[in-house]
């Protein structure tokens, strides 16, 4: 085997999907504790607040409680390279969300084992279908009242609409709560509760014949497990891998991340499991990670990541080939080189220069706006990454400003904020008030924050009468010539240049389009 390879084979790259206090973040600060990434739980938690208080328009999110920037965390465990990819957990940003679960090759989904399928659950989780990213299922907060796990079995069987198997078996639940047996290895481990955030090995079972599991656990419980192991074989089909991976089954692992319980089953589970670096589609073909030659894309662009910085980080998922410190790749929408010298590889301790990266892997490109979401570079070849789109914005406001001096800062801002795919920003045809759009209102609250801190500019959003925008095509360019003449006042474009239709209500969306058969209104748009 090549080093490529055997990189490729390692490597993990996954999402974790949850409703809000599910308890994500503590999964993530256990997942890194295990591998070996952090040595102390809490550090997530307490890094991001370190950031968080230095960097001011990140007061909206203090406020609301709730984070909206996503972050990459690389770890080691078992031989095995995992890049857990962060998502932004609040349901107005499901744009970003969307366009995250792109550089993922699988997903975890956290549900509270009181609560069941929520709705942000629900949502993140068609998301993950529509492009048939395979995800395992962690049932987490068994250590508090939690539901009946063949109860939560069928939920999610008949809410999702997907097989389900468990992978490992809850020992009771709630205050006597004592762990998960492995039904994959068919073996247990016992953890110590009372050790909290030390990754103990614990003691292990083989087997439920095992008279160690006698000793180790009441009577009652062992009798228990023995039950409902067996009944859970009889009702719940076999795991089968090839029908985990395409997206068709989920393994289910219970357990309670903040006592550590049933996390490393998890970890070993998304090693064994989850499926390396998959084949990503290109126009025309579709590009194998083993390939030699480097080829990936854009899919975030943050600012302030480092508020000493002014620059902008383009989170760049590898696809194919060896990335080395230095590489030349190809800007394939400018057609310029561009020696990557400085990108970084978020190792979940801390950010390192990254000399060497893997299809997979996750480079932080710095720039200073050259690099937008949807990009690709190649060492060379032609070649364009497909399926990082844009959708139509639910809501549309206009931008007014206090000081119409500074209407040109405030374009640059604008302009910024929908490269960063923050927003989107629509210029009338017709007018001068330049249009926002976002997928959700809280959107505009940080907008608004953010001009203000990072550019020194009052703005203020106020409704506009445009309900809904769409993408324009027309492949008769007679139409398209016919189309724009009678609609000049509701046409405008957008950050890219590209012709936006801006209908005033649902009547007027539907009376051009009855007028205009020929032309396409489109709800998205894929980047380039
Ligand atoms: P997030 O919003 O999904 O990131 O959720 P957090 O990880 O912040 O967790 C939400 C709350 O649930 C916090 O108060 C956690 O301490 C708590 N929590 C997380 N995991 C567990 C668990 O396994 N058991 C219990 N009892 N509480 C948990």
């Amino acid at each position: 085997m090549s080093d490529l390879q055997d990189a490729v084979s390692r490597r993990r790259t996954f999402a974790i999907i949850a409703h809000p206090d599910a308890g994500k973040t503590t999964l993530t600060e256990k997942l890194l504790l295990f591998g070996g990434a952090i040595q102390l739980a809490g550090a997530v938690k307490a890094r991001g607040e370190q950031r968080r208080a230095r960097s001011d328009w990140m007061k909206v999110e203090r406020e609301r409680g709730i984070s909206v920037t996503a972050s990459v965390m690389n770890f080691d465990y078992d031989d095995r390279t995992f890049n857990l990819v962060d998502t932004p957990g609040h349901e107005d940003f499901s744009e970003d969300t969307y366009r995250t679960l792109t550089a993922v090759d699988s997903a975890v989904m956290v549900i509270d084992a009181a609560k069941g399928i929520e709705t942000q659950t629900r949502k993140l989780f068609e998301v993950c279908r529509l492009r048939d990213v395979p995800i395992i299922t962690f049932v987490n907060k068994m250590d508090r009242e939690a539901r009946d796990p063949f109860e939560l079995i069928s939920e999610i069987e008949e809410t999702l609409a997907i097989d389900v198997t468990p992978a490992s078996w809850p020992i009771g639940s709630g205050r006597d709560f004592l762990g998960c047996y492995d039904l994959l290895r068919d073996q247990l481990i016992l953890m110590d509760k009372r050790q909290g955030d030390v990754a103990s090995q614990g003691v292990k079972c083989e087997g439920l014949d095992d008279p160690k599991l006698d000793e180790l656990l009441p009577a009652h419980a062992v009798a228990t497990l023995r039950e409902e192991v067996e009944m859970a074989r009889g009702l719940c089909p076999e795991f089968d891998l090839e029908s985990y991976r395409a997206g068709h089954l989920t393994p289910v692992f219970f357990g309670s991340a903040i006592n550590n319980f049933g996390v490393q089953e998890l970890l070993k589970g998304l090693g064994e499991l989850a499926p390396p670096p998959r084949p990503q589609p290109a126009d025309g073909r579709m590009v194998e990670p083993d390939e030699p030659k480097v080829t990936g894309f854009v899919f975030k662009v943050q600012a302030n990541m480092d508020p000493n910085h002014r620059d902008r980080i383009a989170f760049f998922r590898l696809c194919s080939g060896h990335f080395r410190r230095g590489v030349k790749l190809k800007h394939m929408r400018s057609g310029k080189l561009l020696a990557v010298n400085n990108a970084v590889l978020f190792l979940a301790r801390d950010r390192e220069l990254a000399e060497d990266a893997w299809p997979g892997d996750i480079i932080g490109i710095p720039n200073h706006g050259s690099l937008r979401i949807g990009d690709t570079l190649t060492e060379g070849e032609d070649l364009r990454f497909t399926g990082v789109p844009s959708f139509a914005p639910e809501l549309l406001q206009r931008v007014r400003l206090d000081d119409p001096m500074r209407v040109k800062h405030l374009r640059k801002a604008l302009e910024h904020f929908a490269e960063e795919g923050a927003s989107q920003v629509f210029k009338p045809m017709l007018g001068s008030d330049w249009l926002v759009g976002v997928v959700g209102q809280l959107q505009f609250e940080v907008l608004a924050a953010r001009i203000e801190a990072e550019y020194g500019i009052a703005a203020r959003f106020e409704t506009a009468s445009v309900d809904a925008a769409r993408w324009i095509e027309c492949e008769d360019p007679v139409e398209m010539k016919r189309f724009v003449d009678s609609n000049r006042a509701n046409l405008a474009e957008d950050h890219d240049g590209a012709l936006v239709f801006l209908s005033r209500n649902t009547w007027h969306m539907n009376r051009t389009q009855e007028d205009f058969p020929k032309v396409q209104f489109l709800k998205t748009r894929e980047q380039n």
